[in-house]
């Protein structure tokens, strides 16, 4: 018999040890109604803030709309730059675009992958509004230097901490650092709802109200709309599941963080570069990303292995036809450029067990 595929995300097996609990918890709402901003959605954006150890949660209908309202929050539009980094999800540079401000975009860490601070200083502008770091792989960036920029050229922070949900730089919570920052409740995320979701977290209560107006068609009393909103609510069956997945984050990322471990001592020696952590960071590890000479050695030893893998991101945003419109040129950012040809990301999440860890290694040990 052939082996069984590794999942890079296996979520049949969580959804497995939770079913009796979901299961449930859709019934109840099934039953109760409640289908749009019911009870859950409020107990989620409670639980949920908490978690970030921060006042404000308001959940939306995905990342993507979490940061596009996030950024309308704090007053950005049409005319003002917000700068991000290259090396990102595309839906990051997307959210700016909506709001009709101009992305300015900047090269990464070599080390680390995040927003390059020194880099970001020399982006900024008189258009510049705000500033908009990206957790990559769930290691925070580096958030001092970025806030003294804001500081001194009084800049908004939107922090994207779509893949860093419990991450933690220098001891505070990602989510709860800059003015505002944005979550996705993606499937394959830490935190994962079965849909889409999302959510801003913020310690200003004027941010957390404009974005609760903003998600629901700008109304505080239905029918009474006090600016022009938009329909991004998160349904109230996904809250009810996230609920659910929120009390088991903690040790799921305590699990990631252990496979990490156990990739990192497996793999040393081999000829990858293996992902650094930074003396700030409390990482979660929602990817586990390595670098490699010969990708395509890499990835066919993988595939023949039946180990699904993934490259995050093959070609950096500046890149990608769908913002040729930005004017960048291969050649302006060379960190990311250099990168992004080397990149491959191994199975990860909570439940990979050591047989699967040691699968994994075995593969890369045949080629590296
Ligand atoms: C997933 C992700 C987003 C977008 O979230 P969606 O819920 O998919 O809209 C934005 N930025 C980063 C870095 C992401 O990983």
């Amino acid at each position: 018999m052939p082996t069984p595929r590794l999942y890079f995300v296996d979520l049949q097996t969580q959804y497995q040890n939770l079913k009796p609990e979901i299961d449930a918890a859709i019934g109840r709402i099934c039953a109760r109604g409640d289908f749009v901003l019911g009870e859950d959605v409020k107990l989620l954006e409670q639980e949920f803030a908490a978690f970030c150890r921060v006042p404000h949660c308001v959940t939306v209908a995905n990342g993507t709309e979490a940061l596009h309202l996030a950024l309308l929050a704090c007053g950005v539009g049409p005319g003002d730059e917000v700068i991000a980094p290259t090396h990102t999800f595309i839906a990051s540079i997307i959210a700016i675009h909506e709001t009709g401000a101009r992305p300015v975009l900047v090269d990464c860490d070599p080390r680390y992958y995040t927003l390059d601070p020194v880099a970001t200083a020399r982006a900024i502008t008189p258009r510049t509004k705000a500033l908009m770091p990206v957790h990559l792989y769930g290691q925070p960036a580096d958030m001092d230097p970025i806030l003294d920029l804001a500081n001194q050229h009084k800049l908004f922070v939107v922090e994207d901490a779509c893949q860093a949900h419990g991450a933690e730089y220098k001891g505070r919570r990602c989510g709860s650092i800059g003015d505002i920052a944005a979550f996705s409740f993606y499937p394959g995320k830490n935190l994962g709802a079965y849909g889409d979701g999302g959510a801003i977290t913020t310690a200003r209560s004027d941010l957390a109200e404009k974005v609760w107006l903003l998600r629901n068609y700008g109304q505080r009393v239905k029918y009474e709309h006090t600016c022009k909103g938009f329909n991004s609510r998160l349904d109230t069956i996904q809250a009810a599941i996230l609920r659910i997945k929120l009390r088991h984050l903690e040790s799921w990322n305590d699990a990631r963080r252990h496979a990490a471990g156990q990739y990192d001592r497996l793999l040393a020696g081999l000829r990858l570069g293996l992902p650094a952590l930074a003396p700030y960071a409390k990482h979660v590890y929602h990817l586990y990303v390595v670098q490699t000479d010969d990708r395509k050695k890499l990835q066919g030893a993988l595939d023949d292995a039946t180990i699904s893998h993934g490259i995050h991101y093959p070609i950096p945003v500046h890149l990608q036809p769908a913002f040729a419109d930005l004017g960048y040129q291969p050649g302006s950012f060379p960190v990311t450029e250099a990168l992004a040809p080397r990149l491959v990301s191994l199975p990860m999440f909570p439940e990979l067990t050591q047989a699967q860890i040691q699968r994994v290694v075995e593969a890369c040990r045949a080629v590296a």
